[in-house]
């Protein structure tokens, strides 16, 4: 019996390789192009980990005229989620990061490893062949005992060396046991020597120097299908890889990596490992965690309405400190025209801040137009804020004058940084919703008597909806002098003892009467888009209240 006859015995059926060389040619791509995946497993939600290594490798790909492609990885079954895979597609379309190929589009696939058995197959046939696989019959138990042995020997754990069992069975004893239905797995046959060291340039961590990896590590576990480390060898050179950008969790894996791609004669691509998202805890830095983190799951943002542009936008942010600086001299450019270079990431994880998300999301939102925050605002209400959908779209037009105060103007408000703020933010400018404030906390100017003479002043004396902003400005100011307050605020700070207050505490108390608080946007804006009427009924309203003792 030779090794081509114990291949033939496992994998009777399995093709010869150079079909697939054939089947998947080398691609027709210019020079320099880069070819990379994000390659997650379905395991439930999408960790914003996984959005962001998207976010490099499909920059990676676009920059250079490459390929971004998207495989699936669930060769662990186990821990398989259903749906998964949807799951992971549409959080990538969501965020505008869709891959050139994936599971239904692309000449390279199957792009789901679970589809992929036979390759696999056949490429652990061609190891056999060649002897540099074999298969191994060793029990749990036998696994367990080795292990002990070498704890007591104080020896480096693992199958490898004089520890392999299997490696040097007589084949026709490995062909009896197969014959006989013993359960068995194939193992590489390292041929790797940890007294010598491996070196290797990493795009993001640079020059990395391992011992050479001596593991026969499993290839094709019992079910038939293969580990990760075989299937990510198998599959990114039929796909043609060039750069494998990944999580850094896979740093060590380097040497049996390349080990794999060197026994199976394929050119190695090369690998960018990215540490990963870090969270601040108590003073210290750990990893941002789908089990403690609300924020990790990329759901969140979708729930919370925090616009997509603004989650990229800042996980740009952080991947490339030089992001920042770029956008503030390029405020209109589309991230497709920032340079990212892989090399300016950081070799340590960089550190997750909402505060300065949610910063960098209220400057993207102050560069939409109203039109565009009415669109954004119906589609995430319709999800999650029956009410407030319910609110915006009875009247579109009148939704739009909302959204249009202080927007689109040379220095547009800032003040909203996702679409959960929003109805706090307008309820007001909707009478039914304006209707339930019944709280009016008044500030500087609070006696009833003086806040009824200010009002019916004004409304009967000095309002009127056609003024521009000038001249409604100027009579706020004549108001404020016939009452005995300072036109301005300089005077009254100049000579406190000669007024009541200035005119600024004259517009908050026409201000709050007409909103409910302190602080909004531009109450001239406010006033142009409730209208004469509204106005006017809000105050009559209040001085009626007022009459009542309330
Ligand atoms: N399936 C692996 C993971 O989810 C992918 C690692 C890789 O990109 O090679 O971590």
């Amino acid at each position: 019996m030779d090794n081509k006859e114990l291949a033939n015995l496992i994998f009777p059926d399995a093709k010869e390789i150079s079909y697939y060389e054939e089947k998947y040619p080398e691609r027709n791509l210019k020079e320099g192009a880069i070819v990379t995946r994000y390659a997650p497993s379905p395991t439930g939600c999408v960790h914003i980990g996984g959005l962001y290594q998207s976010l490099v490798a499909k920059k990676m790909a676009g920059q250079t005229e490459g390929i971004f492609f998207v495989r699936i990885e669930d060769t662990d079954q186990k821990r398989e989620v259903e749906n998964g895979v949807n799951q992971i597609l549409n959080a990538l379309e969501d965020y505008d990061l869709s891959p050139d190929e994936t599971v239904n589009k692309g000449n390279y696939g199957p792009y789901i490893q679970s589809q992929r058995k036979e390759i696999y197959q056949s490429y652990a046939k061609y190891l056999i062949e060649k002897g540099m696989a074999y298969p191994c019959f060793c029990s749990q138990e036998t696994l367990a005992k080795i292990r002990e042995d070498q704890e007591k020997a104080k020896e480096r754990t693992g199958y490898y060396g004089k520890w392999t069992k299997c490696r040097n069975m007589p084949l026709e004893m490995a062909a009896e046991k197969i014959k006989n239905g013993e359960s068995y797995i194939i193992r590489l046959k390292s041929p790797g020597n940890p007294d010598k060291k491996i070196k290797h340039k990493d795009v993001i961590k640079g020059n990395i120097e391992f011992p050479e990896n001596d593991q026969d590590v499993i290839i094709i576990k019992s079910d038939g299908l293969p580990t990760y480390h075989f299937a990510h060898a198998v599959d990114d050179h039929l796909m043609h890889t060039t750069l494998v950008i990944r999580g850094d969790e896979w740093v060590a894996s380097v040497p049996l990596h390349l080990q794999l791609f060197y026994c199976l004669g394929f050119k190695a691509p090369k690998y960018a490992h990215i540490a990963p998202i870090m969270k601040e805890e108590n003073g210290g830095k750990r990893k941002l965690s789908k089990r403690k983190d609300p924020e990790a799951d990329v759901n969140y943002y979708k729930e919370e309405g925090i616009p997509r542009e603004a989650v990229t936008e800042y996980l740009m942010n952080i991947a490339n400190s030089n992001f920042e600086g770029w956008r503030k001299g390029n405020k209109d450019k589309s991230v497709s025209e920032f340079k990212f270079e892989l090399n300016k990431m950081g070799v340590s994880g960089a550190l997750f801040d909402m505060i300065k998300l949610l910063d960098v999301s209220k400057t993207v939102i102050s560069t939409y137009s109203a039109e565009d925050i009415y669109n954004s605002v119906e589609k995430w209400s319709k999800e999650y804020d029956k009410e407030l959908y319910e609110l915006i779209t009875k009247d579109k037009e009148y939704s739009l004058k909302v959204f249009g105060i202080e927007r689109e103007n040379a220095k547009p408000r800032k003040d909203i940084s996702k679409w959960s703020e929003v109805k706090n933010s307008i309820n007001y400018m909707f009478e039914n919703e304006f209707e339930k404030v019944t709280e009016f906390e008044y500030q500087k100017i609070n006696e009833p008597e003086e806040i009824k003479k200010i009002l019916t002043e004004y409304v009967e004396n000095y309002f009127d909806i056609n003024d521009d902003k000038q001249t409604w400005f100027d009579r706020m100011k004549d108001l404020a002098e016939k009452l005995g307050y300072a036109r301005e605020v300089k005077e009254y700070k100049a000579n406190p003892e000669l007024y009541k207050g200035h005119v600024g505490d004259i517009s908050t108390v026409i201000r709050i009467t007409l909103t409910g608080r302190a602080n909004t946007p531009d109450l001239y804006e406010i006033m142009q888009v409730l209208g004469k009427e509204v106005v006017e009924e809000r105050i009559k309203r209040k001085l009626l209240k007022s009459d009542h003792g309330e």
